[in-house]
């Protein structure tokens, strides 16, 4: 359970998500629970969506902020879909994605798979044996050659949208899943 002082919560934070969502806003909410119970990911999740839209309602900012609950998230909509009051939860929740990396909470997968991209130009590895491999089953399927990325325009890509920030080694608040 949560313990916190009131001084310590964030009043604004309902605010700062209903402004950027509209008439889907999470001040609609009336706790029913349907969000959570048809949830395809609820049994894997540290919070699950009627108490992250609760949590943020108390204006428990950083703790929404750094749980897992926000990453372990499929975005299959279903939540939004079934909600009886309109609430788009899957959308409250990109949006806590993007609040989270602001504050430098980005889960190590997704560093990492930024990372590989930028080396690579691909999310998986595509060299050494991996590459060998991959060419070999392709070929044998009558599949096309890979093209190699060009890696100067990803890199400019990850630059420009910031993205580059998230990988940065002094980045010591990713999130552990
Ligand atoms: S289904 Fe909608 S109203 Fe019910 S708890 Fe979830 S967000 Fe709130
Ligand atoms: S969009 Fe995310 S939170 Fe909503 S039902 Fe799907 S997995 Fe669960």
């Amino acid at each position: 359970m949560i313990k916190k002082n009131a001084k310590d919560l964030d009043n604004n934070f309902r605010f700062e998500i209903s402004k950027k969502i509209g008439a889907k806003s999470l001040l609609n909410c009336i706790q029913c629970g349907v969000c959570s119970s048809g949830c395809t990911v609820t049994e894997y999740v540290d919070m699950q969506p009627h108490r992250v839209v609760a949590s943020c309602l108390l204006g428990l900012k950083d703790e929404v902020l750094s749980s897992q609950a926000i990453w372990t998230c499929s975005l299959c909509h279903r939540c939004t879909e079934r909600c009886p009051k309109g609430v788009d939860y899957s959308f409250i929740l990109a949006l806590l994605r993007n609040l989270a990396v602001k504050e430098g909470n980005i889960p190590k997968e997704y560093s990492d798979t930024i990372r590989t991209i930028s080396k690579n130009g691909f999310v998986i590895p595509y060299t050494g044996g991996m590459k060998i491999t991959i060419d070999r089953r392709r070929d044998k399927m009558g599949l096309p050659k890979i093209i190699t990325p060009n890696l100067d325009e990803i890199n400019f890509i990850i630059k420009e949208t910031g993205l580059g920030d998230l990988i940065k080694e002094d980045n010591k608040k990713e999130v552990k899943k």
